[in-house]
C-alpha cells in the first residue's frame, strides 16, 4: 500500500498509446483534463484517480468545445453590436453640431 503512494507515472495518450509531458502521481485527482499528446498533436479530456485513467467519450468533447466556440462567438457579435451603436451615436452628434 505504501509504495504506490509515492508512485508517479506518465499520462499515455489514449489515440496513439504515446508518452505525454504530463505525469501523475497516486494521490493526483484529474477531472475533464485536457491532456495534449505532443507527438499526434490530440488533445484528450481525461479523468484521473488514484492512478485509474478514465477517457472522455470523443462526442461529449466536442460538443464543449462547440460550446465554447459559440459563446465566443456571440460575445464577438454583442462587441461589434455595441461598437456600432457607438458609432451610431458619435454621428448623430456631429450631425447635430453642424445643424
Ligand atoms: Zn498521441
Amino acid at each position: 500500500m505504501e509504495k504506490w503512494m509515492s508512485k508517479t507515472e506518465w499520462l499515455l495518450c489514449p489515440v496513439c498509446g504515446n508518452k505525454t509531458r504530463d505525469k501523475i502521481w497516486a494521490d493526483t485527482e484529474l477531472r475533464n483534463f485536457p491532456l495534449f499528446c505532443p507527438k499526434c498533436k490530440q488533445e484528450t479530456l481525461v479523468n484521473v484517480k488514484q492512478l485509474h485513467i478514465s477517457f472522455i467519450k470523443e462526442p461529449d468533447a466536442k460538443t464543449i468545445i462547440c460550446e465554447n466556440q459559440s459563446s465566443r462567438l456571440s460575445a464577438l457579435f454583442v462587441f461589434i453590436y455595441k461598437s456600432l451603436l457607438l458609432i451610431k451615436a458619435l454621428v448623430t452628434q456631429k450631425e447635430a453640431a453642424f445643424s
